[in-house]
């Protein structure tokens, strides 16, 4: 587990979200403080991907209020890139560019969207590679790469725009079980070094061991939230024991 200082980074406050007539955000409030690493575990279609891409200004809120670093997620005047800038997300699929090296998919955010210097730029991508332990990959092309390895470049693609927080989508779900293992050591490495960490997982085990809060989420609300070793071995809700029970 990480050390959790006392300010929080993240803050939802009462969020509601509706995407036409279907509400999927029902009040959603969570406070993530700097360093703390934070799950949300829950059944397919509960908002857990609403509420990273709510955070993210990927998806206007409704009604509630998020702020991120002290800037409000919701105010119209919102500078979105620089919110991104401060929040990196990683995504199941990692899209990184096909025709581009490792290097190159690196580097092409802080060059083309920070404009920040090459050299600088370069010498923090080879050693992002490094940390997520793909140096001898540096000028592969992704096709070259399993899903695994091409997961972690992506993961050291975000980093390299250094953000504040770091938001990870269920990102092992569609790799292959012998891959999963190496993602999750990346991620640990991440959230040890400090970064706050927001993570979308089915890896119960993962979750637990990681964490400092785990939050489970049903239809659009948060039904429970607390230390994993409380929340997996003494679940409050009838609804968190259900899901634990299906799931573990
Ligand atoms: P989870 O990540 O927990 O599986 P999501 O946040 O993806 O859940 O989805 C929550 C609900 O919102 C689901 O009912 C889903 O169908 C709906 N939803 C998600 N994105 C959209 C969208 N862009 N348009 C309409 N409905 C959406
Ligand atoms: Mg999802």
């Amino acid at each position: 587990m990480s050390q959790v200082a006392a300010a929080p980074q993240v803050v939802l406050t009462d969020v509601h979200k509706s995407y036409g007539h279907l509400e999927v955000l029902k009040g959603i409030s969570m406070a993530v403080k700097r360093s703390e690493i934070v799950s949300i575990i829950g059944p397919s279609g509960s908002g857990k991907s609403t509420i990273l891409r709510c955070i993210n200004a990927l998806a206007p809120i409704n009604a509630g209020s998020i702020t991120v670093g002290g800037m409000e997620v919701n105010d119209p005047k919102l500078d979105a890139r620089a919110l991104r800038r401060r929040v990196g997300m990683v995504f199941q699929s990692y899209n990184l560019f096909p025709h581009r090296t490792v290097l190159q998919n690196i580097m092409m955010a802080p060059l083309q969207v920070l404009k920040q210097d090459k050299a600088e730029v370069e010498a923090r991508a080879h050693s992002l590679l490094g940390k997520v332990r793909l140096s001898e990959k540096v000028n592969a092309y992704p096709g070259e790469l399993s899903g695994g390895q091409q997961q972690r470049v992506a993961i050291a693609r975000s980093l390299c725009m250094n953000p504040d927080v770091m938001m990870f989508d269920e990102v092992t779900a569609a790799l292959d079980p012998e891959t999963v293992k190496e993602v999750l050591v990346t991620i640990r490495d991440v959230a040890e070094e400090g970064m706050t960490c927001i993570l979308v997982t089915h890896e119960m085990r993962f979750a637990r061991e990681i964490s400092d809060t785990v939050y489970f989420t049903d239809k659009g609300r948060i039904i429970e939230s607390n230390s994993p070793k409380d929340f997996f071995e003494n679940p409050q809700d009838e609804r968190t024991r259900a899901f634990l029970d299906k799931v573990l």
